[in-house]
């Protein structure tokens, strides 16, 4: 009940019902001050005035009668409550209605007496002498047997303040019952000009808990202004968050689609991650946010490294690893401004793995192909100038010995150029369009490979059955054909002492399959998963004499991915090889 009426004191409503509640007491209590002296008074002289009356009548009745004057005043107020008094000229006691004249004092100096014993009237109160309580006293002049006498009327005070109280008691009930009226008032009129104020702080209410679309009430006056502020306010509050989520929604997107993890730190704690640093790193099973950084997967380095550059004042970049997985990573952390005081750093991770590897494939292959350059051109130099010796000295036989060897260097060098240029066409994306006929691809390169067949002494045979009568079409640049073709050939008939190298076509509906075999040396299996790696030969020794460049089947890989298809190998030492192509078909 308390709390309640704490509660309604606190409201708008609540101070409302006490404004006129106060209003009311405070008028009610100054007209209560400036009426209660006025009222009292004209009760005291309404009695006075009432005691007089009787006062005159019982003059008259004494001065009349024939009886005792006792007997006769006693007859006049009996049964009133009043006390009647008749006192002589010298201010004996003559008679009294309540007590025996004989035990009563000289009346003489009463004030009212001596008024009454000069010829007017008097009127006293006090207490009395005899009685001892609060007493009104009226006096009128009479005459009994002639002489001049005080008839006097008094009444305890007491009887009159009852009545004063009784007029009083009334007011009070009155001053409730218009208080209980301003109550009543006061919130019948409070509710009503609460009522708008009401609808607009639940409308505001909604407001602050994110409903932007609440229709805001009107009211009346000035309510009607704070209510078109509101729909400002709220107008304002939706643009401007639409403008923020747009904001956002782009940032995330931008985020998310970054290859490289960006993390954003508060103090120690992740306060935003994008979908890379999840892809990159496990996503906390409560998510990134709060996620402090001794918890986030970073492998031992990069936590050390990242955690050193939390808070940093600058930009700074490192990399980091290798892993225990053999990863590499490169950290950039950049200042941000701080955030409710806790200092905020961007923090980018990029696995560059990749780059490294890719970068040192770079390097080795730079390597090898000077390497593998280096190696005729040397020859070629020395074997001009054993030529030229050989010359001088005449012995032309010699000479012609040396520029034999010297144009199979130059023949050995030209094949590398040609492998290195091919090498680099099929390292650049493919161009769109064209289809290319693969039986006649087929064709062409047997007939470029028959001669050397001849010359080994070995079969070439082409088998077409799984592909009978189908035209058998690939995406597949022509070129890129040949280039696989010729490489797969060369080595088929290179690696293959006695015996048959064959060609099959096959194709379904979306693939178009070309097998070469041989019946060669085959490749022993450990060497199997390098044998497509650029400048890998299984034997050094072998390939000299064959005059490969160790180029042949990363060529046919790279042509056969360079047209979204694949190559396998298997091989049997002793028995032979088969290299497959797959390649898409064309309809
Ligand atoms: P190369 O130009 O030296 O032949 P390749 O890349 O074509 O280089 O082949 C890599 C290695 O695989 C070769 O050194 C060779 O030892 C082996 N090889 C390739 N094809 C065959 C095959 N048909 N039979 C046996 N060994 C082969």
């Amino acid at each position: 009940m308390a709390g309640r009426l704490r509660t309604l004191a606190g409201s708008f409503r609540g101070r409302i019902v006490l404004g006129y509640a106060l209003i009311v007491l405070l008028l009610a209590g100054v007209w209560a001050w400036s009426l209660y002296e006025p009222l009292t008074q004209a009760a005291l002289d309404q009695q006075r005035s009432h005691l007089e009356s009787i006062a005159h009548v019982s003059a008259i009745a004494l001065s009349e009668t024939s009886a005792s004057p006792a007997a006769e005043i006693r007859s006049l107020v009996a049964g009133t409550g009043l006390r009647a008094t008749v006192v002589a000229a010298d201010g004996t006691v003559l008679a009294d209605s309540a007590q025996d004249p004989a035990t009563m004092a000289n009346h003489a100096t009463r004030p009212e007496i001596a008024a009454a014993l000069r010829g007017a009237v008097g009127t006293d109160t006090r207490v009395s002498s005899t009685q001892g309580v609060a007493q009104m006293y009226v006096a009128v002049p009479s005459t009994l047997d002639g002489a001049r006498v005080a008839v006097r009327v008094s009444e305890p005070l007491a009887t009159i303040n009852a009545i004063a109280d009784n007029g009083r008691r009334t007011g009070l009930l009155l001053l409730l019952g218009a208080l209980a009226i301003a109550v009543y008032a006061g919130l019948r009129l409070s509710a009503l000009a609460a009522e708008p104020v009401l609808r607009l702080r639940d409308a505001a209410e909604s407001m602050a808990a994110g409903d932007l679309h609440t229709p805001i009430p009107s009211g009346p006056g000035e309510l009607g202004e704070l209510a078109t502020s509101l729909e400002t306010l709220r107008d304002t509050m939706r643009g401007t968050i639409t403008e923020l989520e747009g904001g956002q929604a782009t940032l995330h997107a931008v985020l998310d689609g970054l290859q490289d993890a960006v993390f954003v730190f508060e103090g120690d704690r992740v306060a935003l991650a994008n979908r890379a640093a999840g892809a990159l790193f496990r996503v906390p099973a409560a998510g990134w946010r709060g996620t402090v950084l001794a918890d986030v997967m970073f492998p031992a380095s990069l936590a050390a490294t990242v955690r050193s550059n939390l808070a940093c004042e600058t930009t700074n970049t490192a990399e980091v690893g290798p892993d225990p997985e053999g990863r590499y990573y490169r950290v950039t952390a950049v200042h941000l401004s701080p955030l409710d005081g806790s200092p905020r750093t961007l923090v980018v991770v990029a696995d560059v793995t990749e780059v490294r590897r890719l970068d040192a494939v770079r390097r080795d292959f730079v390597a090898n192909a000077s390497h593998e350059l280096k190696t005729p051109t040397s020859a070629i130099q020395l074997l001009a100038e054993a030529a030229g010796h050989a010359a001088e000295d005449g012995d032309t036989a010699q000479a012609m010995e040396f520029v034999g060897q010297i144009d199979e260097e130059a023949d050995r060098l030209r094949r590398l150029v040609v492998d290195l240029l091919d090498l680099s066409r099929l390292e650049r994306p493919p161009g769109a369009g064209g289809v290319t006929d693969m039986r006649l691809a087929i064709a062409n390169a047997l007939a470029a490979h028959r001669s050397a067949a001849a010359a080994a002494d070995l079969q070439i045979t082409l088998d077409t059955t799984a592909a009978a009568n189908d035209d058998v079409y690939t995406t597949a640049d022509a070129t890129d054909v040949a280039i696989a073709l010729d490489n797969l050939l060369a080595n088929a008939i290179a690696y293959t002492e006695r015996g048959s190298v064959t060609v099959r076509l096959s194709a379904d509906r979306d693939t178009v399959t070309v097998a070469v075999s041989d019946t060669g040396m085959g490749i022993p299996a450990e060497h199997l998963p390098r044998v497509f790696e650029r400048f890998y030969r299984v034997d050094a020794a072998r390939t000299r004499v064959t005059g490969g460049t160790g180029l042949g089947l990363s060529l046919v890989r790279n042509a056969a991915e360079r047209s979204r298809g694949s190559v396998e190998i298997s091989s049997q030492v002793g028995i032979g090889t088969t290299v497959t192509v797959h390649l898409p078909r064309a309809h």
